[in-house]
């Protein structure tokens, strides 16, 4: 069995259904990149798999275990929101730290996880800061190090970068990419930008009005797209 496998996954919101069944595997360490046309069932895929949906019809497997049913939190799973999600009257440390000491991690543990990220992150002069005295991008750093110190199974982003303009964008894109080469974790990333797609991902997933279209590499895609439709959103300027 795969790391991470998704047996006919469907999602019906009232009468429509949104994810038609989809079947996909994925490998430890590989960085997966959902992308599609706005609409098409990226973000629910997502919410899915991180328990934040309940699952219509089909199973969900992470390590060996079925998860379908599990709640959120006991998923070993860390989805990264978009950096507006931070606490805003709390330092960049307690930010980092807050879930850690919920979860009743002791301070000398706290320390030394946040102390690890923040080296990864280039955040280690900003851990007193609140996150109104930060840049964009290093309030997106922050919310990646508040996922990367819970050490999960899973990252899951959703257009972590959206709401950074174009140039941060790129930079904050390479950090992504660095960083996932230094941590080697398991990765969904999802993004409905082609250039995004093509450059982060091990494998890419196309989808669209809730079906997969194609599985492959980017290179893959590009040499062979499977249809018009994947030929002409890869193709796609952003
Ligand atoms: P994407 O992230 O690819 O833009 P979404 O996963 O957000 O797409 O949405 C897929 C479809 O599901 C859309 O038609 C959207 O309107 C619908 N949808 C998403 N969330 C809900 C919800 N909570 N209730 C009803 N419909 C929803
Ligand atoms: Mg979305």
């Amino acid at each position: 069995m795969a790391y991470l496998e998704l047996q006919n996954i469907q999602k019906r919101f009232e009468e429509t259904l949104v994810i038609r069944g989809v079947d996909l595997t994925i490998e430890k360490g590989e960085f997966i990149v959902f992308v599609g046309p706005s609409g098409c069932g990226k973000s629910t895929l997502l919410r899915l798999i991180a328990g934040l949906e309940e699952i219509s019809d089909g199973k969900l497997f992470l390590d060996g275990a079925d998860i379908t049913n599990r709640p959120t939190g006991d998923r070993d799973l860390a989805m990264v929101f978009q950096s507006y999600a931070l606490y805003p009257h709390m330092s960049v440390y307690d930010n980092m730290s807050f879930a850690l000491k919920l979860a009743k991690v002791p301070q000398e543990e706290i320390a030394e996880k946040v102390a690890r990220a923040a080296a990864v992150l280039n955040l280690e002069p900003y851990l007193k800061r609140t996150p109104k005295e930060l840049s964009g991008g290093q309030r997106q750093r922050v919310a990646i190090g508040r996922a990367i110190v819970r050490e999960p199974k899973v990252f899951l982003f959703d257009e972590p970068l959206s709401n950074l303009d174009a140039a941060l964008r790129g930079n904050t894109r390479v950090e992504i990419h660095k960083l996932h080469k230094s941590l080697g974790a398991t990765t969904i990333y999802v993004t409905h930008d082609q250039v995004e797609a093509m450059t982060l991902a091990d494998r890419v997933v196309v989808l669209s009005n809730g079906n997969i279209e194609q599985v492959g590499t980017p290179l893959e895609l590009y040499d062979r797209p499977a249809n018009r439709f994947v030929a002409q959103f890869i193709g796609m300027p952003s």
